[in-house]
């Protein structure tokens, strides 16, 4: 069978059948231009030999696409109530898992073993809006589960995947993002796509997952935490904002001591620094605590 389900009239004929109400709160806006589910599925290069996790596949309309291209599709949706719906529109494909809860409550690397998939599979989805920064750090959490993502965002979101040190929209996203993937806009959606239309425009981003997290740092958590602290108030230059955050364990001193050493203004905000140059400075910041913590053991 092929996909028919990315039109207006076919979307609303489902939907008032089985009498099913969108749920703003749940992100449900359904693709009905078929150019959009074509794009992810070619985006995502997907083959016969691979397995494509879904998230959300909410009446199936870009699981059909999915189903065409790879070998099998894994879908996990939250809305019980889209059972009947998905039960019919994916009925034309064998190659379907259908899953349901929360993506953010499943223990992902159990729910997989539990349905037979091994690793690294490729993700695609149009996410929910409300929860797109936590599912992606949800999918960062388990480097080896995951291949390719290739995922529609809110186009200011896509915007911050991608930014660069020193303008407004580079932070703590474009950060977490760049450490572990390689964000490139592959298409621009614009609102009309969707049933119902959001208010905002969205972007398909894929990011190519790195072998290995960039750059090597000794300890990825202090390195969040550091970026973290330095985008809380982003006004403020680092060793201010890195000497308030008592979690970090660090002073104003040290942390002008290793902008200094790093050939860096002492006065520079957080929004100037690369991933490599905050990656520097979190590696001296933890080697002055660890080797201030192990001469205060020894006294
Ligand atoms: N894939 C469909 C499409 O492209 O037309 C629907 C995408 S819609 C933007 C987002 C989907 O994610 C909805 O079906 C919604 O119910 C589902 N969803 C929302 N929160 C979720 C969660 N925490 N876990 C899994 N699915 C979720």
């Amino acid at each position: 069978m092929k996909p028919y389900l990315a039109n207006a009239a076919k979307t609303k004929e489902i939907l008032e059948r089985h009498g099913f109400y969108t749920k703003k709160g749940y992100g449900q806006n359904f693709l009905i231009d078929p150019r959009i589910p074509e794009g992810i599925a070619e985006a995502a290069g997907l083959t016969k030999a691979d397995t494509v996790f879904e998230i959300g596949p909410g009446i199936g309309t870009l699981t059909q696409y999915l189903a065409e291209r790879a070998g099998r599709v894994v879908a996990l949706e939250l809305d019980r109530k889209l059972e009947p719906v998905l039960k019919e529109t994916l009925s034309g494909w064998d190659n379907v898992t259908l899953l349901w809860g929360d993506v953010m409550k499943q223990d992902l690397p159990r729910l997989f073993e539990e349905n037979g998939v091994s690793g690294p599979v490729k993700v695609a989805a149009n996410l929910p809006y409300y929860i797109t920064t936590p599912i992606l750090m949800r999918l960062f959490e388990y480097p080896e589960l995951f291949s390719e993502l290739t995922l529609m965002v809110q186009k200011e979101v896509g915007e911050r995947m991608a930014a660069a040190p020193g303008g407004k929209d580079y932070g703590t996203l474009s950060l977490s993002v760049q450490y572990y993937a390689d964000p490139e806009a592959v298409l621009a959606v614009p609102p009309s796509a969707f049933l119902p239309q959001p208010k905002v425009s969205s972007v398909v981003m894929r990011l190519s997952k790195r072998k290995k997290p960039r750059p090597e740092c000794r300890d990825d958590a202090y390195l969040f935490a550091v970026i973290k602290a330095a985008f809380l108030q982003r006004r403020k230059t680092l060793s201010n904002a890195l000497s308030a955050a008592p979690q970090l364990g660090t002073d104003r001193e040290t942390v002008t001591a290793a902008l200094t050493e790093m050939g860096l203004d002492p006065m520079i905000r957080g929004e100037r620094l690369s991933l490599e140059q905050f990656a520097g400075l979190s590696d001296r910041l933890w080697e002055a605590g660890h080797s201030s913590a192990s001469g205060q053991e020894k006294t």
